[in-house]
């Protein structure tokens, strides 16, 4: 067995919510395991692009709210433009909304399902139309969340949102799994970035959460890296629909 199957050299990657957290940490493995790069997001990935820039690896932003998807078109096209052929799409970007059950309006619960659900399906749809058309095959991962499995406190419709991510993640693998195109997921735990920030603000709750996390720590962007390279590369190819969680043993426990 050679270690090459884990590399990306070569291959281009499509990331969205690179400006910040998890999508910048997978930006920069990526170009680290030599992929080229396209960060995708509302606003300029201008730090993104710096870390990777520091070691000379390829990165390129394509700017686009997420939340509409009138804009894939425009997405897949500008993306195809930067290095050729796209290989990997991560559906990173996501948002969060905390409020009692009873207070959820219908405009945040719309919101939260648009960019975290609906959007993660057609943006795939579309790079894997591409992908049956030309034969070649490809990769999409999926970022779910422990609320993929849990029913979480506060979040309803991320909940809502990230129980259907982990749901489509198989129904797109059992269709296109025979065209060589593998679709997986990553549920991370609790880790600390902009998502978890009034998480990690509440005493209370801050505690309660990392008392019950064997690894006794929040998880960082750099924890996904391996998982992301893994599910991207050439070592994944028979691993299709499956969700595996890094989340320092907070599903075990
Ligand atoms: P984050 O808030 O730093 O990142 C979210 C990213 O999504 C940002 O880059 C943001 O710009 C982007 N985004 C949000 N709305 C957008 C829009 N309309 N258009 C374009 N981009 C938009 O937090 P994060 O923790 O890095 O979150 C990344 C993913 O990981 C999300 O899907 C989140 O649900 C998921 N996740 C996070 C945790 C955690 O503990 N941090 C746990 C499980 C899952």
């Amino acid at each position: 067995m050679s270690l090459n199957m884990f590399s990306l050299e070569g291959k281009t990657a499509v990331v969205t919510g690179a400006n910040t957290g998890l999508g910048q940490g997978i930006c920069v493995a990526y170009a680290q395991a030599g992929a080229n790069v396209i960060g995708v997001a509302r606003r300029s990935c201008q730090e993104t692009a710096d870390k990777i820039a520091a070691f000379s690896g390829n990165f390129t932003e394509v700017i686009a709210d997420l939340s509409d998807v009138s804009l894939i078109p425009h997405i897949v096209e500008e993306a195809g433009k930067a290095y050729g052929r796209v290989d990997i799409l991560v559906n990173n970007a996501g948002i969060i909304k905390r409020c009692d059950a009873a207070d959820v309006t219908m405009e945040d619960w719309d919101s939260v399902i648009n960019i975290n659900e609906k959007m993660v399906f057609f943006l795939s749809q579309a790079f894997a139309k591409t992908w049956l058309a030309d034969g070649k095959g490809g990769k999409i991962i999926n970022i779910a969340s422990m609320l993929s499995y849990q029913g979480g406190i506060r979040v309803p419709a991320y909940t809502a949102s990230k129980s259907a991510v982990m749901g489509v993640t198989k129904a797109m693998a059992n269709e296109w799994a025979g065209h060589n195109i593998n679709v997986n997921a990553i549920a991370p735990g609790y880790m600390a970035t902009n998502n978890t920030e009034n998480l990690r603000k509440d005493g209370q709750r801050s505690e309660e959460i990392l008392s019950r996390i064997p690894a006794g720590r929040w998880g960082t962007p750099e924890d996904i890296a391996g998982a992301a390279i893994f599910l991207a590369s050439d070592a994944a190819a028979y691993v299709h629909g499956f969700t595996l969680a890094v989340d320092g043993g907070w599903l075990a426990r």
